[in-house]
């Protein structure tokens, strides 16, 4: 498992214990400072395991049940005498959203119960996930950046934008093409919506597609060679690893990259394994379908046709 998981884990296990050891502390000081508190409790316990005994030999409890009522009552009313809160026996977790799990129960639209990593893991991994993304290449590249000005003379450029935005707030950018001349803003919202993403403590990364291609070919040649410096063997690896599993990966300026006699089977290789995966890519490309598809042939062709959706930036064409 990556490190920056563990190290989030062991931030939320001290905060757990800190805060158990703080309600803990202000427990024992509550009660050192009103005894007659600790005494009702004790009545309490003694209360409840009297209960227990009965019942386990099949005696009814029910005058215990009475007492302990009783007692509760008694409790109560004599913490608010003392001016006393009863949250204050309770920790106080440092995130009260999870209550320092780490996690949050949401319910989806169709009305399933699903897991999600809670803000305040995010907030942790943001700072992590933002120097892996290689979006600080691309300084000002970003949603605070109020594009919406760039699109004045494009309403459907603009209503683009807005819903790209919105959905990489939600994290749930859709498998896309960004294609048109250069100049349409399609790079800067790209890197826009992997910033979005690693500010929100998800993997993301920024890539130019010559680059990632390099990527890829070293890759090929450390697995086919009998002999790689283990560093460098690792160094590919952990590279390839993240290009192919960040929850968002933009591959910038596709068509540009020389070709090789691998380029499409990689390509093909890597889009296929995040498809899989359920990952986001995000290809921008200033060529259109046709040349596209003339470029990389139909197998690759095909792929984006049935798992991407098309966005062309320019200043007159549909949106979403
Ligand atoms: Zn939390």
């Amino acid at each position: 498992m990556d490190s920056v998981y563990e190290d989030v884990r062991s931030i939320l296990e001290n905060r757990r214990i800190r805060s158990e050891i703080l309600q803990q502390m202000k427990s024992e000081k509550i009660l050192s400072d009103h005894p007659e508190i600790a005494s009702i409790e004790q009545q309490i316990a003694l209360t409840k395991e009297q209960m227990l005994l009965e019942s386990l030999e099949g005696n009814s409890s029910d005058r215990q049940a009475l007492e302990l009522k009783d007692l509760e009552k008694k409790k109560a009313d004599l913490l608010s005498s003392l001016g006393v809160d009863p949250k204050d026996f309770q920790a106080v977790p440092f995130c009260s959203k999870c209550g320092d799990t780490g996690y949050v129960v949401k319910t989806t639209k169709d009305g399933q119960q699903r897991e999600e990593l809670c803000e305040c893991i995010r907030s942790l991994l943001a700072p992590v996930m933002l120097s892996r993304s290689g979006v600080e290449k691309y300084p000002g590249y970003s949603f605070d950046a109020g594009a919406e000005r760039f699109y004045v003379s494009a309403p459907a450029m603009q209503e683009l934008y807005g819903k790209l935005r919105q959905l990489a707030e939600k994290g749930k950018v859709p498998n896309a093409v960004f294609y048109g001349s250069s100049g349409k803003g399609k790079t800067f919202t790209a890197v826009a919506i992997a910033r979005e993403y690693a500010n929100a403590g998800r993997s993301a990364m920024v890539i130019r597609q010559a680059e990632a291609q390099e990527l890829m070919m070293e890759h090929r040649k450390v697995i086919q060679s009998f002999y790689t410096p283990r560093g460098k063997e690792k160094e590919v690896e952990k590279k390839v690893g993240y290009l192919t599993e960040c929850d968002i990966l933009v591959l910038d300026d596709l068509g540009v990259e020389a070709r090789t006699a691998n380029t499409e089977a990689d390509l093909l290789n890597l889009l296929d394994t995040r498809i899989l995966s359920g990952k986001t890519t995000i290809i921008t490309t200033n060529y259109d379908m046709e040349s596209l598809k003339e470029r990389y042939g139909g197998r690759f062709f095909d792929r984006i046709d049935r798992n991407f959706r098309m966005f062309p930036f320019s200043g007159s064409e549909k949106a979403l």
